[in-house]
């Protein structure tokens, strides 16, 4: 451990220390009091430290770290509002079972916990309880190395999630000794050990696939993440049984794949008779398992590592508790005992050709302005061309539509708004993603959903990192044509309707392009990938194109009040 002085260490070498030895490579923050010296003491000590312009695109980097690596990505942020801001993100990590540790700094405890008023004065440890898996707080220095180790043990085994550790500023000052800093540390051995489903588990699914007139595999990303790849893709396709990406587990197997029913997605889900879920949830983004979206007599056989998971939702036939690459090789050594029959699969494929060809249609409507699925046609035509290239996205409109268009074909390439439908996870993934991976990224974004975390273009060009952000820019949340009758002020789904987002990284030394045509964008998509440099495409969208919520219209209660 190194120190300044031969035999004396203090509680930002300890952490660093801690960090290192359980395989942190990079930390991801927003410096400040008093965690700054954590950052320089980790890049001194060979970390990479990136630092953000606001702690939740931070922690939101931190979080899709966790999910790229199968490492819990840390989070570094300085008391109350900079922790509240990285507990958005911490939060969210935990909402998507995504390994992830919030370290924050924190105000003198002892005029904090009488409230007497301290410089960023707040109860973080309490604030932090209710969002995470676990909080703990560090009050000696010589507990940093437990308190790392537990942080990287309790977001990483079981179903991930986020961990809180709150180290006041005064223990990160603390002095100790070097040596006895040094025998305080620990790394954590297996930090997710696999869990092995019981037999009697695996006989009870076979026997409910082999019986199956119309079986279907439903892939989440609980699937992704456990990079249980070639189980997976050996089950499918010895079975035969058509599978159903959710939307981050798309390219686990190939899009294009034969046996994908992403094309017949309402089709397999009423019609299926027993369903296969691979680390995907039955809720709301599965209609809770439920009639109509499902069939009424539909049985369930899930496969993942949280017991409460189960029948959390409609009732599960035969639970598969453990984690996916134990269950999966199980069940892909299971497979001559199962076969789809073809008669099902045959009615999947005719949808899918009916679906596809009405699809085909709508990309190929040559519209002025350009319309969502315009763009979406020239975006889909480069990035076939690099399957290597990251995929963010999220938006409303911007997210349905690039889910459906864009096909992947790598596992764990795509990010998107996840289990909380939620904004704001752009630039903070899209900057993971090329950090974590040093792969081009392009980051598909409606121009609302933008907004939330634009200023990270300057992070993006500081590091210059190979990301290009698309923004589809119709004005507007939702659409940008929305007359105000209530008002002479802009009515609330407007924004600036001729605004120049490419404008913006321009300030900060990356190329802005400005796309009116599907021609326009395809050539600037190709020629910004290939300068490996910071890019902003904004394409101009009808402002009339998009629905309010994209599809989750059904969601806003319609009240007596007029909706505009
Ligand atoms: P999606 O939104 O793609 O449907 P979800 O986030 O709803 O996926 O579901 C992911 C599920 O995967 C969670 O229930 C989580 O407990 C589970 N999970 C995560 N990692 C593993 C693993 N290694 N083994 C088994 N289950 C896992």
């Amino acid at each position: 451990m190194t120190s300044s002085t031969a035999t004396a260490t203090d509680g930002y070498h300890v952490a660093v220390e801690a960090l290192k030895l359980n395989g942190i490579e990079t930390i991801y923050g927003v410096v400040g009091i008093p965690v700054t010296d954590i950052a320089r003491v980790a890049q001194a000590e060979g970390l990479r430290y990136i630092g953000f312009r606001h702690e939740s695109d931070a922690g939101h980097a931190a979080a899709a770290a966790g999910f790229l690596t199968k490492k819990p990505g840390i989070c570094l942020t300085v008391s109350a509002p900079g922790f509240l801001n990285g507990l958005v993100a911490l939060a969210n990590a935990t909402t998507n079972c995504f390994p992830m540790v919030q370290i924050s700094g924190s105000s003198e405890r002892h005029i904090v916990d009488l409230q007497r008023g301290d410089y960023e004065e707040l109860d973080q440890l309490a604030a932090a309880r209710p969002y995470t898996k676990a909080a703990f707080r560090v009050n000696r220095v010589q507990d940093i190395g437990l308190a790392v180790a537990r942080a990287v043990r309790i977001a990483s085994s079981g179903r991930p999630g986020g961990v809180y550790l709150d180290i006041p500023a005064a223990v990160l000052g603390d002095v100790m000794d070097a040596d006895q800093a040094r025998a305080s540390l620990r790394t954590v051995v297996d930090a997710a050990p696999d869990q092995v489903p019981s037999p009697a588990a695996i006989d009870r699914a076979v026997e409910l696939l082999a019986g199956a007139e119309r079986p279907l595999v439903v892939l989440g990303k609980g699937a992704a993440y456990a990079r249980a790849d070639d189980a997976i893709r050996a089950f499918v396709e010895n079975t035969g049984i058509p599978f159903l990406p959710m939307s981050m587990a798309k390219g686990l197997l190939p899009d294009g794949h034969p046996q994908s029913a992403a094309t017949a997605r309402s089709l397999a889900l009423r019609n299926a008779d027993v369903v296969l879920l691979v680390g995907a949830r039955l809720n709301w983004l599965l209609g809770h398992g439920e009639s109509p979206q499902w069939s009424a007599d539909v049985k369930f056989i899930q496969v993942d590592i949280d017991p409460n998971e189960l029948d959390s939702n409609a009732p599960i036939a035969a639970p598969l508790l453990g984690d996916i690459g134990s269950v999966m090789a199980e069940l892909a050594q299971r497979t001559r005992e199962i076969t789809a029959p073809s008669s099902w699969r045959d009615q999947l494929a005719a949808r899918s050709a009916r679906n596809t060809a009405a699809m085909a249609k709508r990309l190929g409507e040559q519209t002025h302005p350009m319309r969502f699925h315009g763009a979406l046609r020239a975006l889909r035509d480069v990035l076939r061309d690099r399957p290597e290239v990251y995929v963010v996205n999220e938006g409303a409109n911007a997210l349905d539509l690039a889910r459906n268009v864009i096909d992947m074909t790598v596992p764990r390439h795509r990010l998107d708004s996840g289990t909380w439908g939620v904004m704001g996870i752009g630039m903070g993934y899209a900057i993971a993603a090329a950090v974590e991976s040093g792969d081009p990224v392009v980051a598909i974004e409606g121009d609302s959903a933008f907004g939330f975390s634009g200023m990270e273009l300057e992070t993006i060009c500081r590091y210059w990192l190979p990301v290009v952000v698309v923004v589809l820019n119709n004005g507007g949340v939702y659409r940008g044509d929305g007359a105000n009758p209530a008002s002479t002020d802009p009515s609330p789904t407007t924004l600036m309707p001729t605004a120049r987002h490419d404008r913006l990284i321009t300030a900060f030394g990356g190329v802005g392009y400005h796309a009116s045509t599907p021609e326009q964008l395809e050539a600037a998509l190709r020629k910004a990938l290939a300068s490996r440099g910071p890019s902003l495409i904004d394409c101009v969208i009808d402002p009339t194109d998009g629905t309010e919520s994209g599809h989750l219209t059904h969601l806003n209660p319609v009240g007596i009040g007029h909706r505009a």
